[in-house]
């Protein structure tokens, strides 16, 4: 059954002592527009409830929420800490009131059963320190504590035990690029490493103090590898990760596992404009000791190609603390430096440029300083160097039943296309060793773990001026999470409530189905055109498949096109905005064709590491003999399937954190750029939902355990039925409720007191 906080919810109204809830507010214009529908369903309630009310003794305080809202001044708007307080809930009253917070330098705000976190870009002297974390990790947790991603943080804890069975729990972290998804959940880890820490034996608090470390470790090594400077973000994340903090039944922190998503690999080789590669790279240049450039021949005034904006200072350019995190996790300095020479090895590669030759039956050619790269190139990676010139220049061609094997030289631009796959194949097998390798360090076994919390931290909307295969991909996972959320809050609820006959006026609410249909749906969809594409291995044109595109999915109101762009491309109305996306190219993204030559040079490396990355493998054969494509779009959709498998099997507690401008200026809050973001993500919705609603839910049986009595004051003990109430009813516990009695007034209060203070309620 559900049972309500101090919000705006019905069992809030019920004891009204007579008063009219607006009654001893002044009149000011948003009373009357209140009066005038704009909250219809809190007034019919709270009229409904005020008949029920006039027996019943003082309970005013229970509605100090709502007669705060109708007092309060917008001088005072920074002091409500839940926008369901906010009277009424529009964009303009909801971005007034995070304005004047974040003006006082409040930047947690709860939107009902969301948290909305606006990014202060700024050091918050003790925001997160040890101290705040302790006064959050308090049981009961006191009403009047602030506003905090703590305030969530400590909930999953708690939820994670359950009343009745442990509940596995999602932290989800969304927004935009340079929102603070990242920083919040390092945030979150470092309060569970802390306060989950706790143990009484010095020999387990060793163990649990470098489980501990271990995995806090891991996220400068990720940042290290996985994040890049954009236009949007010094320190943006390139990757999807979700995080499982393992418990175990003591409550304490044993261990965690990462699973990673679609690490942008093309920025290894292709950096836009004032954007750069991976952090690692800059730190090797600018942290490695005289001897280490030596051995990895990077002298100090060596220009790069992947390189770019190498002089920027971030504070992210930090080769030690990479290094320090790497030795804890247990990657050894031998290791690291095995690692570090062969991405030294990758900058080289990118300096080789190719001529085209007089002749086009001649293979391209080489000037004499890409020579020197290749040589050294060939050197770092420890493969043989005449050989790595033989497959970057030409190709080998397999056909006919036989697989007859013919040579073709490549043109310039071929041959570069071979040396970045090269790179990038290199890379994201170093990428993904390293995940595997930190999983092996802070992986407990399973006998070990009961539950887990996990924390989701994934790329934010993207669109950019040319948007391609990557930003459908981040925003096809963007719309899934999306839907998550649609489903589980604004939907699920809904839809509970009606089942339970409770009264409710429907709240209407942007649901994306369409949009994801269009992209992944079956049996026809983008991603299902461009697989098509990819398994008919057919010359792609651009041209042709927008017009499949056209003919197939035109009836689908998410894609339209713009009749004054000339390339190839298609637009998506996004829940978060309409991105054009880009044709060209996206096939030969799909494919990510790494050529088996090249793999076959990377098995012959001196180098242990590289063999490691490149064993030989079974190739999987479809049976016509011919290789099996698995497409990028494919495996991505399966690994997000699989998350949102995880996800569902969790209780899940959302963050929305907002970018107040895209300069990335501390005290800068931009309402136009603010206002899209919650537009985008359906804040007036939740709020709506949220505030009407119940955002505690007691199984029927804890209900009646607790407050049991109520039914019948006299008896002492809890009793199995509730009179009055029909079976479906009872079921849910809602006859509880209904029983009106006097007991029922501080049986709803102490509900309404667990609620606020944070103590933990099972979902039914
Ligand atoms: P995202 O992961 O959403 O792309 P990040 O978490 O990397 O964004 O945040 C971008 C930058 O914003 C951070 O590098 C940091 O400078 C700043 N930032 C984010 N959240 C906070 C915060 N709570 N306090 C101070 N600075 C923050
Ligand atoms: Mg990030």
């Amino acid at each position: 059954m559900a049972a309500s906080s101090s919000n705006k919810s019905w069992n809030n109204s019920m004891f009204t002592n007579g008063h009219e809830v607006g009654s001893r507010a002044k009149p000011s214009s948003r009373d009357s527009e209140l009066r005038q529908g704009q909250n219809s369903t809190l007034q019919k309630k709270v009229n409904g409830f005020k008949k029920q009310a006039q027996s019943h003794h003082t309970t005013l305080d229970l509605l100090e929420g709502e007669v705060k809202a109708f007092l309060i001044d917008e001088d005072e708007l920074h002091t409500f800490d839940d926008l369901t307080k906010v009277n009424p809930v529009t964009s303009t009253t909801v971005l007034k009131c995070l304005h004047a917070r974040y003006s006082a330098d409040v930047f947690y705000t709860h939107a009902g059963c969301t948290l909305v976190a606006v990014n202060p870009f700024k050091h918050v002297p003790c925001l997160y320190s040890l101290e705040v974390m302790k006064e959050y990790h308090v049981d009961p947790q006191p009403q009047e504590l602030k506003p905090h991603v703590f305030i969530l943080a400590e909930r999953a804890y708690r939820n994670v035990q359950g009343q009745v069975e442990p509940v596995n729990q999602s932290l989800i972290v969304s927004g935009e690029s340079g929102a603070g998804k990242t920083w919040t959940s390092r945030c979150l880890m470092k309060y569970y490493a802390t306060v989950a820490a706790s143990s009484s034996s010095q020999k387990c608090q060793d163990m649990i103090e470098r489980i501990e470390r271990r995995v806090l470790e891991s996220n400068p090594v990720m940042e290290a590898f996985g994040n890049a400077r954009t236009l949007r973000n010094n320190n943006s994340s390139r990757f999807g990760k979700y995080i499982q903090l393992q418990l175990n039944r003591s409550q304490q922190l044993v261990g965690a596992s990462i699973q990673t998503y679609l690490l942008e690999k093309t920025r290894v080789t292709c950096q836009a404009t004032s954007e750069r590669n991976f952090h690692i790279f800059y730190q090797i240049m600018k942290g490695a000791t005289e001897q280490e450039r030596l051995q990895w021949k990077l002298p100090g005034e060596a220009q790069f190609c992947w390189l770019p904006n190498a002089d920027q200072k971030l504070e992210e350019d930090c080769f030690e603390v990479t290094k320090d995190a790497m030795l804890h996790l247990g990657i050894t300095s031998r290791m690291q430096r095995q690692i570090f020479r062969i991405l030294a090895g990758l900058l080289h590669l990118g300096n080789i440029q190719f001529s085209a030759p007089a002749n086009e039956s001649q293979p391209c050619e080489l000037d004499t300083q890409s020579k020197g790269f290749l040589q050294t190139m060939a050197v770092l990676l420890k493969v043989p160097q005449e050989e790595v010139l033989a497959q970057l220049l030409v190709r080998t061609i397999r056909a006919g039943r036989q697989q007859q094997v013919f040579m073709k030289p490549c043109s310039q631009t071929e041959c570069g296309m071979r040396r970045d796959c090269l790179a990038k194949v290199i890379y994201a097998k170093v990428f993904d060793w390293l995940v595997t390798f930190i999983n092996g360090s802070i992986c407990a076994n399973s006998s070990r773990w009961s539950n887990f919390i996990g924390l989701l931290d994934v790329y934010g909307f993207e669109s950019f001026v040319l948007n391609n295969l990557e930003q459908l991909c981040i925003n096809y996972a963007n719309e899934k999470l999306q839907q998550h959320f649609v489903a589980h809050y604004l939907k699920a609820q809904q839809e509970e409530y009606a089942a339970e006959g409770l009264e409710w006026s429907f709240v209407s609410y942007q649901d994306n189905q369409s949009c994801l249909d269009l992209i992944e749906g079956s049996p026809t969809s983008i991603f299902s055109l461009l697989n098509e594409e990819c398994r008919l291995n057919r010359l792609f044109d651009a041209k042709q498949f927008k017009t499949r595109l056209e003919k197939a999915l035109s009836s689908n109101a998410c894609l339209s096109w713009d009749k004054f762009k000339e390339c190839p491309h298609f637009i998506v109305s996004h829940y978060a905005g309409t991105v054009s996306y880009q044709i060209e190219g996206m096939m030969e993204k799909n494919k990510d064709p790494v050529p088996l030559e090249l793999i076959q040079l990377l098995q012959k490396s001196q180098d242990s590491l590289l063999q490691d990355l490149f064993v030989e493998q079974k190739e999987q054969n479809d049976n016509r003999g011919q290789s099996k494509v698995i497409t990028v779009v494919s495996k991505f959709k399966s690994s997000l399937e699989s998350l949102m498998h995880i996800l569902h099997s969790t209780t899940p507690h959302y963050t929305r954190c907002i970018k107040p401008n895209s300069d990335c200026r501390p005290m800068t809050f931009k309402k136009e750029e603010v206002i899209t973001q919650l537009e985008a993500c359906g804040i007036v919705e939740t709020i709506n939902i949220s505030a009407a609603g119940f955002p505690l839910r007691l199984p029927y049986q804890s209900f009646m355990d607790r407050y049991g009595l109520i039914q019948n004051p006299q008896q002492l003990y809890p009793v199995s039925g509730v009179n009055g109430a029909s079976p479906a009813k009872k079921k849910r516990g809602l006859g509880a409720v209904e029983a009106g009695e006097d007991a029922l007034g501080s049986a709803v209060r102490d509900i309404i007191n667990v609620a606020t203070s944070g103590q933990a309620v099972s979902s039914t």
